[in-house]
């Protein structure tokens, strides 16, 4: 098919060609993908049971992915802080493999910004390695060494649940907590965030109670990421960020990479239904560049970790991404700094900090 025009019955339109070129030239960077784990060790295979695998990103004409190790809170002890660690260390290591050439498609791990760009510009899909819950660190700061060696660029400080760092933005009295543990970051979580600033490690806010999130805007001498949320004034849900929280990020510099999880980005409707596509997805990006500037958003999946929309499903169907973004007038400038260009931006301004403090790059 060569245009817009017809679409199948249950499928989305097809982009058109103007779309799809755009999509293949940009570098597209998803801010947050889930591994499979336990491990499979099928990265490099296309499997039914991944939204994301090398190959995906390779036909989907993506170019980087940032890959977390996802810890599920559990207690605040000794005990689930070791297993959280150690746990951690070894999805990183996996996400380590996740590089060289196999069944056509080759994949490098990259966790600099001018290693990034190098694997772009030699057409070879960066793996960027992240950490989701500070809970991982356990209450010993020094564990970020760890992770930055393992090639980390952000630590989401929280996941659902308090841990010794924050408030998360959804509490577990299942877990012990109260609505507030520590009213926003504990003193260990400024800690924390010190030493990530040290480190090149971007401070992830998603998952973040708001005053943890405005604490760590203040408290961070590099601009922070909310790397999975969405707009709560458009859908009123806990982990999305309202407008005094866009306000925040835009006085410093950060970013908000809307995500594809449907929860987020429509209430159900009358009918207690729920679906939601691209274009929902968009309406989120159109309000945060009128709030705040097109500098301060960008775009994120959590495939693998619970995202996926009608038409944007796996990492093959990106372009619809695109195709939207050009149905409203975005300019290839904007939508290049939405797929990547404004990530990017703090990932070099944390690598500045981080020089400036060690007098080391990254
Ligand atoms: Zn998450």
């Amino acid at each position: 098919m060569t245009s817009s025009s017809q679409a199948q019955p249950g499928q989305p339109p097809v982009p058109s060609a103007e779309a799809q070129a755009l999509h293949r030239a940009l570098f597209t960077l998803d801010s947050h993908i889930d591994i499979p784990w336990p491990d499979r060790g099928d990265a490099f295979e296309d499997t039914e049971t991944r939204r994301v695998d090398l190959p995906k990103m390779q036909k989907g004409g993506m170019s980087a992915g940032c890959f977390v190790a996802y810890i599920a809170q559990a207690m605040v002890n000794a005990e689930g802080h070791a297993q959280a660690q150690a746990q951690c260390l070894a999805m990183l290591d996996v996400i380590n493999t996740m590089q060289g050439t196999h069944n056509g498609v080759t994949a490098r791990v990259c966790s600099t910004v001018a290693e990034i760009t190098a694997a772009y510009e030699a057409g070879v899909l960066a793996v960027i390695p992240a950490v989701e819950n500070g809970y991982a660190m356990g209450d010993n700061p020094a564990v970020l060494v760890q992770f930055r060696a393992k090639g980390a660029r952000y630590v989401t400080l929280t996941h659902n649940g308090h841990n010794a760092l924050a408030d998360a933005a959804v509490h577990r009295p299942s877990l012990g907590d109260k609505p507030e543990n520590h009213g926003g970051l504990s003193v260990l979580g400024r800690e924390a965030v010190r030493e990530m600033n040290r480190l090149g490690l971007l401070i992830d806010v998603s998952h973040a109670s708001k005053k943890t999130m405005l604490q760590a805007v203040a408290a961070s001498a590099v601009p922070v990421v909310a790397s999975h949320s969405c707009v709560r004034t458009l859908c009123d849900h806990p982990r999305n960020l309202d407008d005094e929280q866009l306000d925040a990020l835009k006085e410093s510099g950060g970013v908000i990479q809307i995500t594809a999880m449907p929860a987020f980005l429509k209430p159900k409707d009358e009918n207690g239904a729920r679906s939601a596509g691209v274009s929902a997805f968009v309406d989120h990006i159109d309000y945060v560049v009128r709030r705040i500037g097109a500098e301060h958003v960008g775009i994120s999946s959590d495939f693998d970790g619970g995202g996926a929309l009608a038409d944007w499903q796996n990492a093959t169907q990106g372009v619809n991404l695109t195709a939207e973004l050009l149905r409203r007038g975005y300019d290839k400038s904007e939508i290049a700094a939405f797929w990547g260009g404004n990530f990017m931006r703090l990932l070099a301004r944390a690598e500045a900090v981080a020089a400036e403090q060690t007098g080391t790059i990254g």
